[in-house]
């Protein structure tokens, strides 16, 4: 019998290869779908969705130790920790099915092991029953990254470890130093501070989150050591006294999975070895895209998603859908959230207002008993047009994409009634105004 011939083969379960999995089906390619471990990726994991479970319980006890406030008498005598560890693993288990339940209605073919290149339509996947050979005519690359160590400081699993590591420990450690301040070494401090242990957060640059508005890394950095988190910055030998801690956490960037064959096929890759792509994600071999992490581009799901949809389209249709990142919100679940979007072309506003409005003057995060924060917002004084909002907050998460869809718009109005009241959304609007000078619900300024 001769090898199984596809359309496309998909190299990667984690959102990319998903996302160009199904899309290439809904196409009407006939798909295989190659994922040595998991379905779901880093993303379902050991990535976004393990962090955010972690961070709503935290949220959770948080809401319990207030409730007294409320006229609640609620005790919180002891947590175990495993079982919240359990709870999130069984979670994880159920988003997992309902992925393989929709690969499974398109009729999208899963084979579990590692796929390589023996040439550039032919993969081999090994798994611990057989080698099998899959001939495809065009395959899409989607294997993401992994945790990258740091100088003489290789991950043992067990006092050194990596976020994956982090995120299956099922007892807090008592100490723990984390190395990198960006955004998963801030979310890993603040949900291990939160549940009890003594956590030092260490960044080799100036401030929190390097490439982020400094009012927002000064107010995330204000609220962890408010959470009892030591942080430190511009500290270049945090790993002089690794004895001092139980544990530490090198969270500092991540390497690409790229040792399936890559070169032998000749595709081109980066410097950092992150494979080269153009705007339809192709890579230089015609017949071969590649998507998401393993990109390079931007390390977020959201991007793997959009490139994953876009590689396929270009796959089955021929290269006609293009990147698009004019518009890309970021957000950090440090506790309250922080959150930022900008129009790509933002520096070459030469004439630009800011405006702030605070949470402690909006009603609806007074009912929330969410008063921490603010929004920021920069404005082009010659049309009035919003150019970028920056928050920390509750909600900041959610609060950004709606952020985002006014940048995307390009409008250089936003409508007032557009706004339903009492929200966290109007802050937006607050914030906006009062870079023109127009708030209503802030005092006058003199
Ligand atoms: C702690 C943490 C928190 C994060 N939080 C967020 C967040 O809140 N929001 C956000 O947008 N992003 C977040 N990210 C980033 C996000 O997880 C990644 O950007 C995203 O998972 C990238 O998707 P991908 O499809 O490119 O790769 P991945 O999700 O890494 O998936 C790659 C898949 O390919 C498989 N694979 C690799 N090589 C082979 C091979 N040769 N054969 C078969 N299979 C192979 C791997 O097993 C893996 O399942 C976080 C990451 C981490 C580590």
């Amino acid at each position: 019998m001769g090898s199984p011939v596809y359309d496309i083969a998909v190299i990667g379960s984690g959102p990319g290869g998903f996302s160009a999995a199904v899309m290439a089906a809904q196409l009407g390619a006939k798909v295989v779908l190659i994922e040595k471990s998991f379905i779901g990726g880093a993303c379902l994991n050991c990535g976004c969705m393990p962090t955010k479970f972690l961070w709503q319980v935290l949220k959770l006890k948080q809401k319990i130790q207030k409730s007294y406030e409320y006229g609640f008498k609620a005790n919180l005598d002891s947590i175990v920790f495993a079982d919240i560890v359990n709870k999130k693993d069984r979670n994880i288990a159920n988003i997992r099915k309902g992925m393989e339940l929709i690969l499974a209605s398109y009729y999208i073919e899963v084979v579990k092991g590692l796929a390589s290149f023996k040439d550039k339509n032919t993969l081999m996947v090994l798994n611990a029953k057989k080698t099998s050979e899959i001939i495809a005519d065009k395959i899409i690359i989607a294997s993401g990254t992994k945790p990258s160590s740091t100088k003489n400081f290789d991950f043992d699993g067990n006092k050194i470890i990596s976020s994956t590591d982090a995120l299956s420990l099922t007892q807090i450690p008592e100490t723990i130093l984390v190395i990198g301040g960006g955004a998963i070494g801030i979310e890993l401090s603040t949900i291990f501070a939160g549940f009890g242990c003594r956590v030092t957060l260490a960044e080799c640059e100036g401030q929190l989150l390097p490439n982020e508005d400094s009012e927002i890394s000064e107010e995330v950095k204000k609220n962890l050591s408010r959470q009892g988190v030591e942080v430190l910055t511009s500290c270049v030998n945090a790993l002089d006294n690794v004895d001092k801690y139980e544990k530490i956490l090198i969270v500092t960037g991540r390497s690409p999975v790229n040792d399936f064959g890559v070169d032998k096929v000749g595709i081109k890759t980066t410097p950092k070895r992150f494979i080269e792509t153009n705007e339809f994600c192709q890579t230089n071999i015609e017949n071969i895209y590649a998507v998401g992490d393993i990109a390079g581009k931007n390390l977020l799901a959201y991007t793997a998603q959009n490139e994953g949809c876009i590689a396929a389209e270009n796959a089955v249709k021929g290269n006609s859908s293009e990147i698009n990142n004019k518009v890309i919100p970021q957000a950090v679940f440090s506790m309250p959230q922080s959150s930022s979007v900008k129009v790509y072309d933002y520096l070459q506003y030469k004439e630009v207002v800011f405006g702030k409005f605070p949470f402690t003057a909006s009603g609806r995060a007074f009912i929330e008993g969410e008063r921490t924060g603010f929004v920021k917002c920069a404005v082009d004084k010659v049309t009035q047009k919003p150019l970028a909002f920056w928050l920390v907050g509750a909600h900041a998460d959610e609060l950004v994409n709606t952020a985002s869809q006014i940048l995307a718009s390009g409008i250089n109005h936003i409508y007032r009634e557009s706004m339903f009241h009492p929200s966290l959304s109007e802050s937006l609007l607050n914030a906006y105004e009062d870079a023109l000078g127009k708030c209503v619900e802030l005092p006058k300024k003199y």
